[in-house]
């Protein structure tokens, strides 16, 4: 249930509300909204407890919320969440935030061609894996924490944000050393150790739609890393597994609008393992845009023939440069913006912020 709170309410009345929650053996979570502050109680409190709180002074109402999520939905949270990306960059306001870079981490020299690549064209975040869950145990796995300072490098001389994936929960204060947001891979979807490693600490996380979860499932994960404090998450659907053998998974687009209808949190779009197949990705991510997503996940890789991993999906930098200018005019037709801004730099030449 939460607590709606009255439009003038004090700290002393809010403290009150999460004392008396704690007593029923709840977690008070307080979500501070342009209008009101609501109280989600996390936890299994009791119908009947429902009317002692609303005799607290500051209470407006006490509300049950339906959905099996709570803190991810939008019975809790009505206002659309805007996280912060560090260094002035917000996803899920009018910036549709373009992540971009190789599936895998490979080594320094083509990273760094990438990331300065990737910028240039209007990208915000450098993406790469330096830990890889790979289907078969035989195949490349990641240079692990080498990959990650490579990362951090190329990210800081380039001005992008990192993302990266951290695949198990002992990983994940190495992990955000050198990352700006943390992803969460598909095959992790359902780790549940993991995603309450997550919730206890403050990097923004990246929660990938797993390979046949139901959008129910995937908002009770992003609930897991709520539920433990952070509200910093960011979906992603990167395509569901279906009978269809043309395309490696299966974008489902209608979760873009579905999940913004259920839920506060930003979604993104990963065209690249959605598809599979370069030559679908500009079409995808289009679609993407126009169906609403706050964001882009995209694999380029400079020589994708030579790929380490996901070659056949990843565009040239050339193509994405080519992708982020449809993407401008996809974007300024719904509304938003998407490459970052040119700025002179003291050297006079145009640069990339
Ligand atoms: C990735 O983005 O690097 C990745 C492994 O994708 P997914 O978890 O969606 O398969
Ligand atoms: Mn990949």
């Amino acid at each position: 249930m939460i607590v709606v709170m009255k439009l003038e309410v004090s700290e002393e009345q809010i403290s009150n509300v999460e004392e008396k929650l704690g007593e029923m053996g709840c977690r008070a979570h307080i979500i501070r909204g342009v209008e009101r502050i609501v109280i989600g109680a996390v936890g299994n409190p009791k119908r009947d407890q429902a009317h002692v709180l609303e005799l607290l002074p500051g209470v407006e109402k006490v509300v049950p919320v339906m959905a099996p999520y709570k803190l991810v939905s939008r019975e809790v949270k009505g206002e659309k969440s805007c996280i912060d990306l560090g260094g002035g960059l917000r996803i899920g306001g009018e910036e549709v935030v373009v992540m971009a870079g190789p599936c895998a981490v490979e080594n320094r020299e083509s990273l760094h061609q990438t990331a300065e690549a990737v910028s240039k064209a209007g990208a915000q975040v450098l993406r790469g894996g330096a830990f890889k869950p790979r289907t078969s145990p035989y195949s490349f796995q990641g240079l692990e924490e080498e990959g990650l300072m490579y990362l951090s490098e190329a990210g800081e001389e380039s001005g992008l944000k990192v993302v990266t994936e951290v695949i198990n929960p002992q990983d994940v204060e190495l992990v955000s050393r050198y990352a700006d947001i943390l992803q969460v891979g598909a095959r992790n979807m359902q780790n549940y150790s993991l995603l309450r490693e997550l919730g206890k600490q403050s990097r923004p996380v990246l929660l990938k739609r797993g390979l046949s979860a139901t959008v129910e499932e995937w908002l009770m994960s992003a609930e897991y890393i709520l539920a433990e404090g952070n509200e910093k998450v960011i979906l992603c659907e990167r395509g569901i597994r279906t009978f269809e053998g043309y395309t490696r998974n299966t974008l489902d687009l209608s979760a873009v609008p579905l999940v913004h209808s259920l839920s506060h949190l930003p979604v993104v779009v990963d065209p690249s393992h959605s598809s599979g197949d370069r030559r679908l990705v500009p079409s995808l991510s289009r679609a993407a845009l126009a169906a609403g997503a706050d964001g882009l996940l995209i694999e380029v890789h400079p020589q994708p023939e030579k790929a380490y991993c996901d070659g056949p999906q990843s565009l040239t930098p050339e193509g994405f440069a080519d992708l982020m200018e449809d993407l401008e005019r996809i974007a300024a037709a719904c509304g938003r913006r998407v490459k970052k801004k040119a700025v002179l730099s003291p050297h006079g030449r145009g640069d990339e912020r």
